[in-house]
Parts: structure tokens; C-alpha cells; sequence
């Protein structure tokens, strides 16, 4: 058997992967990173390929010159995404929300190859058709197994970057009781009730789109939701998805029923990638980023560690800035010589704290919560009736929502909406009451204060491990009075 020896590995091609990957080796660490896709497939990822604001280096932080895969024809494929759609056909609603500029559409597999060719330009070592298949400890993460080309490999490292993506493998292989921590392991593997899964077809169509500079969502039964992304005017990602706590959606034949019956669809067909058609599915993490992303010898990143919005999925900046922070901090503990939770702790200050995103996301996660606990009609009608100022905030949109202000307008703004044109589609196709709504509005208006109280209580996220335990009890409290301000039964609790 082939044994290799390096300061880091990551495991996982991704955005996540290439970040930390790239971070770690332009500080002069050894690094390899492990791929199961052949060379040429590296990339090639079920997305919606939204992101946002790529040429931002507070979005993308660290040594990838985003501005540069920004420049590239071949990645950027709509300069033009100026607004988000939200369309509930059977209710006649369609509500338009300005979407921040410098906001595309990619597309995924050129992206992912820059970030691959940019990742070893800096100095990684990238290993190609690899599957991991274990996980090797001894108190600490000590290394990975591997099929690389047919031939069992064995890998020793420092640290392990687990970009693996959501519902990440690497998490089944850690016996994450038997590191040497010195408490409570800090590292939780994720229920896989707060995943997604989602699927999407590239389709091209005769005509250009109507709706071709925004991105459009709709919801679906079962807190389910579709979208349609034009990549141009003519070529168009659609796809949809539905959490895992909720019941199945026959993704495929779902989708398919709904192009079918799209006038503007007529006459599509699917575009084609390496000799098929490009459709592809995944699971996708819809949950608050894990509280804690280290372990001795370990780290996770990207969809592996839960960086992803938990309303509406986008995780791509969110991989690209925990990649970068988990590069940076195994660099720093391979230099200390010390790869022990604490020494590892940096990722996750640096995400709660002082980058500070993650924590953005965590307290969001409230809406999801909030969402899961309301009855899907009502959750439709109160969607159709929210101010499109709160819509805004919901999705994560806008940071600029001044909450005092917006916390009245969710109750008046509901109200004079349900007393103008939605009313009567509304009310009438989903067969709401009154009360159900005013109900639904409460549940908003409590989960809004929620949002707040997580957002305090993230700022004082622990600097250091040793006050970890303390910092998660308060937050695991504040989590109960949520649940209970919902009426959710313990079987229902989230976390
Ligand atoms: C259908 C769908 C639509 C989405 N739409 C959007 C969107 O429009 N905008 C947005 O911002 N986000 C979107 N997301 C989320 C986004 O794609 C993810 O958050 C992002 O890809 C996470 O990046 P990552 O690097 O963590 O993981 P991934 O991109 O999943 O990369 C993980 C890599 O690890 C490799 N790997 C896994 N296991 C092994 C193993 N055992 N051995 C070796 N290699 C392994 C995989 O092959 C893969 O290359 C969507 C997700 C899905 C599923």
C-alpha cells in the first residue's frame, strides 16, 4: 500500500475545498487535496449557480483571485441578475425584490475548474480520482484511506479539512467520542433532518425568457421550492428541492411536470455535458452552521460544517469564506505544532466572531424553524401578504432592515395586504382563516425577536474553547423558549 505524508489534507473539490486548500499552501504548508471526479468532471456540481457579488473581497477572502474568475466569459454567464422573483402562480402573486448588484449567475462547471487550476497554481497538490473511504485517529484525526485510480492509499496528516460537501461521509468515519478533547467532543454531526435535498436540469429554450435578469423561486408543496435561474436568455438552470423533515417530493418527475406545463418551455430541451444531459441532484445543508467546526485533528468546511443560508440554500459564499478560515487556522496550528480542539479553535472565532457571517446565518436559521412549524398553506398565504421589506430580510437580501420599524410593518403591512388584491385569491384557493393568519403573523413577528436574541447572544461567541460549554448552554436555553414560544413538541425540536 502506498503511504503519503503531508501537513494537511482536504478532502472535497468544491469552493470550500479549493479555499482552504489554496489558503493553506500559499503559507508554505504541504498540502493535498483529494478528489473522487476525474480531472475533468472537478466542478461539475448540482447548483443553481446564483452567487453573489463575486469581484467582493469581503466575500471571498484569501488568496483565489475571484476577480479574475469574475473577468472570465466562460464562468460569468449572466451579468445581468438585477432582481429576485417570488411567484405563487395558483395565487396570481408575483412579487419582485431588488437583488444586490454585481449578483450572477454562473456557470458552476467552468467555476469550479478556475478554482481547481487556481488552488494548484498556489501551490497544491491535487490528487484526482481519489475516493475516501476512511478515517484514520489515535486521540486525534490522524489521516485518511483512499482508492486512488483502483489502488488502496493511505494518507498521514496534521490536520484533515473535511470540504466533503453536506452530509459530508467523513462525518460517518470519525469516532468523534474517541478523540482526546477535554470535555464533551465540541464537534456534533448533523441530523440528516437538516438537509435538503435538491435537484436541477440546464435547459435551453427557443426564446429568450421573459424574466431573464432575475432569479425566480416558487414554493412547492411540503415547504418544498423551484426555481428558474437563466444562465442567458435562452439557457435556463431549473430545479427544486424540499427539506428532509418534511415528506418526500419525486424530484425528477416534479420537475419535468412543471417545465411541461410552462408555455415557455415548450420545444426545451436539456443542454448537454460531457455526452449527457446536465441534470444533477445533491443535498444541501439547511441548517445553522455547526456550533462548533473542530475536533483534534479536524476541521470542516463549506456545506460539511452547515455555511449554507438556511432559507434559501445559496452556499457558495458561505464555502468559500469557511474554506479560506479553515485553511488559515490548520496553517496556524501546523506551525504552533498544536492540532488539538483548542489549537484548532481559530476557525470557529474567526467564522462567529470576527468575520462574523456565520453567525448571521445561525441566528437566520430561526426563520426555517418558524417556517417548518407553519402549516404549508398558511405559509403561502402569509408569504403572499409579507411586506416585501421583510421578504427581503427573509431571504437574506438586504442587511440594512431597520428591525424596530420592520417588526411593526410585518403586522401592518400583512394587514393592508390582506385587505387589497391578494385577498380574495389568497384566502380563497388556500382556504386560510382569518385567525389562522393573524396566528402565522405572531409566529413571525416572536421569530423576528428570536432572530435578534441569537444575533446577541452569537457576539459573544467563545474566543477560546475553554468556554464553549458555557456560551452553548445560554444558547441551547434560548432555543427552548423559542421552541416552546412556537408550541413545538420535543419531537419536534430541530437541534
Ligand atoms: C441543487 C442545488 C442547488 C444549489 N443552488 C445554489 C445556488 O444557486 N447558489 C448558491 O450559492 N448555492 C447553491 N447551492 C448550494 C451550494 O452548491 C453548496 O453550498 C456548495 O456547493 C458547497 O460547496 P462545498 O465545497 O462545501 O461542497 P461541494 O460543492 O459539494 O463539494 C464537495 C466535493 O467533495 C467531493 N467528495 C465528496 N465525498 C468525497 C470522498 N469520499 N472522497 C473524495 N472526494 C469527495 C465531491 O466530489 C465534491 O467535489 C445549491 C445546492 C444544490 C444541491
Amino acid at each position: 500500500m502506498v503511504r503519503n505524508q503531508y501537513d494537511v489534507i482536504v478532502v472535497g473539490g468544491g469552493i470550500a475545498g479549493c479555499f482552504a486548500a489554496a489558503t493553506a499552501a500559499v503559507e508554505g504548508i504541504d498540502v493535498v487535496q483529494l478528489e473522487r471526479k476525474p480531472r475533468e468532471q472537478g466542478g461539475f456540481i448540482a447548483c443553481g449557480d446564483a452567487i453573489k457579488s463575486p469581484r467582493d473581497p469581503g466575500h471571498y477572502p484569501g488568496p483565489i483571485d475571484m476577480a479574475a474568475i469574475a473577468d472570465d466569459e466562460s464562468v460569468l454567464v449572466d451579468n445581468n441578475i438585477d432582481q429576485i422573483e417570488y411567484w405563487d402562480e395558483e395565487l396570481d402573486v408575483r412579487k419582485v425584490l431588488p437583488y444586490e448588484t454585481g449578483s450572477n449567475v454562473v456557470d458552476r462547471y467552468e467555476f469550479g475548474q478556475r478554482l481547481l487550476e487556481q488552488a494548484a497554481d498556489r501551490g497544491v497538490e491535487q490528487h484526482y480520482d481519489t475516493v475516501v473511504n476512511d478515517v484514520t485517529q489515535n486521540g486525534r484525526v490522524t489521516g485518511v484511506e483512499a482508492v486512488r485510480d483502483g489502488e488502496a492509499v493511505t494518507y498521514e496528516c496534521d490536520v484533515l479539512i473535511d470540504t466533503a460537501g453536506a452530509q459530508s461521509i467523513l462525518q460517518d468515519m470519525v469516532d468523534f467520542d474517541g478523540l482526546d478533547t477535554p470535555g464533551q467532543p465540541t464537534f456534533e454531526v448533523p441530523h440528516y433532518t437538516h438537509f435538503g435535498s435538491a435537484y436541477r436540469e440546464i435547459i435551453e429554450t427557443e426564446e429568450p425568457v421573459e424574466y431573464h435578469n432575475a432569479i425566480v423561486g416558487k414554493p412547492l408543496e411540503e415547504m418544498g421550492y423551484i426555481w428558474y435561474f437563466p444562465r442567458t436568455p435562452t439557457q435556463i438552470n431549473v430545479g427544486l428541492g424540499f427539506q428532509m423533515n418534511k415528506s418526500p417530493i419525486p424530484l425528477a418527475d416534479r420537475l419535468r411536470r412543471d417545465i411541461e406545463n410552462r408555455p415557455e418551455y415548450q420545444g426545451a430541451t436539456v443542454a448537454e455535458r460531457f455526452g449527457k444531459t446536465n441534470k444533477l441532484g445533491a443535498a444541501i445543508a439547511l441548517r445553522r452552521p455547526l456550533d462548533s467546526m473542530v475536533a483534534p485533528g479536524y476541521l470542516a468546511a463549506g456545506g460539511a460544517a452547515g455555511t449554507t443560508h438556511p432559507i434559501t440554500g445559496k452556499g457558495i459564499r458561505g464555502a468559500a469564506y469557511s474554506g479560506y478560515s479553515a485553511g488559515r487556522a490548520a496553517a496556524e496550528a501546523v506551525e504552533d505544532g498544536d492540532v488539538s480542539e483548542a489549537g484548532l479553535w481559530e476557525h470557529n472565532r474567526w467564522l462567529f466572531r470576527e468575520h462574523g457571517e456565520a453567525a448571521k446565518l445561525a441566528s437566520w436559521d430561526a426563520y426555517n424553524v418558524a417556517a417548518s412549524s407553519i402549516e404549508v398553506n398558511l405559509l403561502r398565504a402569509l408569504t403572499a401578504l409579507l411586506p416585501e421589506k421583510e421578504l427581503r430580510e427573509i431571504v437574506g437580501t438586504s442587511t440594512e432592515v431597520d428591525s424596530l420599524k420592520s417588526k411593526l410593518l410585518v403586522g401592518t403591512g400583512v394587514l393592508r395586504n390582506f385587505v387589497s388584491e391578494y385577498r380574495k385569491h389568497t384566502f380563497d384557493a388556500l382556504d386560510v382563516s382569518t385567525g389562522e393568519l393573524l396566528e402565522a403573523i405572531r409566529t413571525v413577528r416572536k421569530t423576528r425577536n428570536y432572530v435578534s436574541a441569537y444575533e446577541h447572544h452569537y457576539e459573544s461567541y467563545p474566543e477560546e474553547r475553554s468556554t464553549f460549554e458555557g456560551w452553548l448552554a445560554e444558547r441551547n436555553h434560548i432555543d427552548l423558549n423559542f421552541y416552546e414560544s412556537l408550541g413545538l413538541p420535543s419531537s419536534e425540536h430541530k437541534y
